[in-house]
């Protein structure tokens, strides 16, 4: 056992309400600079859609990711020898158009514009070419499923369902849709560190945030290709690969990174997990049915006297196993199983984890009308009108299964909260729901409280900084096995 903590983070979908405030303070903060206007950090999509960029699920177009190879994995397109071959041209490598030509308004013709019969107006000009411009896209521009013909049906997640499946998904009165905020993984096996032939990209020894130096970036974006949620960035001004720092100055002086203190709908959750390093190779490496399972198996449980005995030895300070048994995540992911990682299958072992949205896909339609009363409302999940396929593509690598059980769970915290709070359900009912899931009422109420009422503190769990934890691991894990401190494959050759 190889005891590591890791800073994880969860979002709860249906308390997100698309304002993108999370976006902004972002961009206030890290990607409001030269070379960085296309960059979004942290970004909101609409789901069905085809995101940001455009299409960036699909890893056919993209070969981000990890592939399975027998009881390994390797690099889907990236990495020092596949991606050498494509140094002068990448064919996988987004290109500006499958972001987006940021833009800003010449704001300065509202004032100077002559006297004359039009009002003046402020034209769109590129922030990359300083022209004129007509915009054709932008980082959400399927937001609340406009343009649904052109955006959603090509979201890449339709393609497990049947015709059928996808045509019902489209009447007009079934459409439903909800939010997907996006931010770095900062995974357990990320694909960008894997990549870069420069050892520029690291994972950082005391809370897991994977960053990329500066100086050692010598430009090949193979991380732009590995990585599969397509979260790290090249800037063409300064000529160096960016992402997400998660607000590490934040986290060491103790607050919440800016996107997390900012979100108005109260979605994100963060707080430090125990994993055992290694279970990183053998857990990315399962038929796709069990990664989900494999991935969970990893996070250890922070009361477990011997999991404590070993992480001391493993120098993890007291504090930081303190804030791994206060974690909110490790409520929401182990003990309660209502989170679930993004797209499994790209085997990178994401640690932010979704609780997937329920309240949007409640609810069905008889004779085109909407029926809300309390016996549809509260129908069996495989019911709701978002097909349970199309969140197991999200979130359960296709395990159908597994988003059945996640969402028939958050029904049952439902159904007992209606029952505590309006009544209008018999308890046979909500005894049946909550017996299916193995769920009993404080339970129940502990979930509620710590979706709908928990305060800063109890959301945010941040572990006091050990800079000092972080040298030591990376130093021994070097020594020992060789690599580049946690047992990343394809060991970037330092100083090129
Ligand atoms: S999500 Fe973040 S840590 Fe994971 S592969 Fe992408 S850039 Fe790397
Ligand atoms: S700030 Fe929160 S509620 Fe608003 S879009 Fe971002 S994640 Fe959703």
């Amino acid at each position: 056992m190889d005891i590591r903590s890791q800073v994880c983070m969860v979002f709860h979908l249906d308390k997100c309400i698309g304002c993108h405030t999370c976006s902004i303070a972002c961009k206030n903060i890290w990607t409001d600079r030269k070379g960085a206007e296309y960059m979004w950090w942290n970004n909101v999509e609409t789901k069905p859609g085809t995101g940001y960029p455009t299409k960036w699920e699909n890893q056919d177009i993209y070969k981000g990711g990890w592939e399975k190879n027998g009881d390994t994995v390797s690099l889907k397109g990236a990495g020092k020898f596949k991606g050498l071959k494509n140094i002068f041209h990448n064919p996988h490598m987004p290109v500006l158009d499958d972001y987006y030509e940021p833009w800003t308004y010449k704001y300065e013709d509202l004032f100077t514009a002559p006297e004359g019969d039009d009002q003046p107006t402020a034209r769109p000009i590129s922030l990359v070419t300083g022209e004129h411009m007509d915009v054709q896209a932008g980082p959400n521009w399927d937001d609340d499923m406009g343009g649904s013909p052109d955006y959603a049906r090509q979201d890449v997640n339709l393609v497990k369902l049947s015709a059928a499946e996808q045509e019902s998904m489209f009447q007009l009165e079934r459409m439903t849709f909800h939010y997907l905020p996006r931010i770095c993984n900062h995974c357990l096996n990320p694909a960008c560190v894997a990549s870069c032939p420069s050892g520029a990209l690291y994972k950082r020894g005391e809370d897991g945030i994977v960053l990329i130096n500066q100086e050692r970036c010598r430009a090949w974006r193979m991380c732009v290709t590995a990585c599969p949620y397509k979260k790290s960035y090249y800037n063409w001004n300064t000529g160096k690969s960016e992402k997400c720092v998660l607000c590490y100055p934040r986290l060491e002086s103790g607050q919440a990174p800016a996107c997390f203190h900012s979100c108005v709908g109260r979605i994100r959750y963060l707080g430090v997990m125990l994993y055992d390093a290694d279970k990183i190779e053998p857990a990315a490496s399962v038929s796709e049915d069990q990664l989900v399972d494999a991935q969970m198996d990893i996070y250890l449980d922070p009361f477990d006297p011997e999991v404590i005995r070993q992480a001391r030895l493993n120098g993890i300070a007291d504090s930081t196993i303190t804030s791994a048994q206060n974690s909110p995540v490790y409520k929401f992911v182990k003990i309660w199983k209502l989170a679930l990682p993004l797209h499994p299958e790209f085997r990178t072992l994401p640690n932010l984890f979704y609780v997937p949205a329920l309240l949007p896909t409640m609810a069905t339609v008889s004779n085109g009308v909407y029926d809300s009363t309390s016996q549809s409302l509260w129908n069996g999940v495989e019911s709701n009108r978002l097909p349970m396929k199309y969140l197991a593509s999200l979130f359960s690598a296709g395990n159908t299964g597994k988003i059945v059980d996640v969402m028939k769970r958050l029904m049952a915290v439902r159904l007992h909260r209606r029952g505590v709070t309006v009544g209008d359900l018999n308890s046979a009912e909500i005894s049946t729901a909550m017996n299916e899931v193995h769920m009993d009422a404080d339970t129940a109420n502990a979930i509620f409280r710590l979706t709908a009422l928990a305060t800063f503190d109890e959301r945010f769990v941040i572990p006091p900084a050990h800079r000092e934890e972080s040298i030591e691991m990376l130093e021994a894990t070097g020594d020992v096995k060789g690599n580049t401190g946690f047992g990343f494959k394809e060991t970037p050759a330092r100083g090129l």
